[in-house]
């Protein structure tokens, strides 16, 4: 069952994502050489609860930290730990927050130090396509057209697109109807209504869009070892539209990047 919000819902909903935008914001000068994911964990902990938020991946089905880390050839999940990063690496953060009842989610895969360019040219068009994705996120449109949008725009860059990890509606819980695939056909699954919300969240791998599952019940990577990109927003249909309700422009404004994709985005969005 979709369970729509109301506006006023939309912006508590808000505050929840930021508290996760903040948080990945504060990680994105922390990300280096020689840190350890379990250091970024306990930061990612104390600036959450600093917020008066709560960790929201905690103890949600038993994970065991408060943040998914996931590097280079894992797709997501990943357990934060002891193994330094190293230079070269991508480390996909995946973070939840609760506040005011509501849940933020949202991910963003940052490069450590210097890395290849076919590594980023991954990272740029994941976090593309999750664009081109939300675009399609709107009434009178279906679940199929958002994965639809995403398939297309991966594959046409000879990527693979995660099938068995997808999208999902979110509010008081972390996950609600409906899942949101990153494949689909056009025209087919559930019709966006008013007032949804949902996290949009590409995985997407250099290699083979398959993956395996580690027996420590979390973790979960490529299966030929090339890396994988994860990119995810929470967005909600707010008079018929698709509006964001997280940011990356903390992340950008602490490494002094000049994007303008996500005022891009809404540009696009009202014409
Ligand atoms: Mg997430
Ligand atoms: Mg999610």
């Amino acid at each position: 069952m979709i369970i729509q919000k109301t506006k006023e819902e939309i912006e508590l909903m808000r505050e929840s994502a930021l508290v996760v935008s903040k948080t990945l914001g504060m990680l994105a000068k922390e990300v280096k050489p020689g840190v350890t994911t379990l250091h970024l964990d306990k930061l990612a902990e104390e600036f959450i609860r600093e917020q008066g938020a709560i960790p929201g991946f905690l103890g949600l089905y038993d994970f065991p930290n408060t943040l998914c880390m996931s590097p280079n050839s894992q797709v997501v999940h990943g357990i934060p730990n002891n193994t330094p990063l190293v230079e070269g690496d991508i480390i996909s953060i995946d973070c939840g927050a609760i506040l005011n009842g509501y849940y933020g989610d949202h991910a963003y895969t940052f490069p450590v130090g210097e890395i290849a360019a076919e590594t980023q040219q991954l990272l740029d068009v994941t976090k593309e396509s999750l664009y081109v994705g939300i675009r399609e996120f709107k009434v009178g449109n279906r679940v199929g057209d958002v994965g639809y949008a995403i398939q297309q725009f991966t594959e046409k860059h000879g990527y693979g697109v995660v099938r068995e990890l997808v999208g999902h509606g979110i509010g008081k819980t972390m996950h609600e109807d409906p899942e949101m695939p990153n494949y689909g056909r056009r025209g087919r699954g559930k019709k966006f209504v008013e007032g949804m919300v949902v996290a949009i969240e590409p995985m997407t791998n250099m290699g083979t869009q398959k993956i395996r599952h580690h027996k420590d019940g979390w973790t979960i990577t490529t299966l030929d070892g090339k890396p994988s990109a994860h990119f995810e927003h929470d967005v909600a249909i707010v008079d018929g539209k698709p509006e964001l309700l997280s940011t990356f422009q903390y992340i950008y404004d602490a490494l002094g990047i000049e994007s303008d994709e996500e005022n891009e985005f809404r540009t696009k969005i009202i014409n």
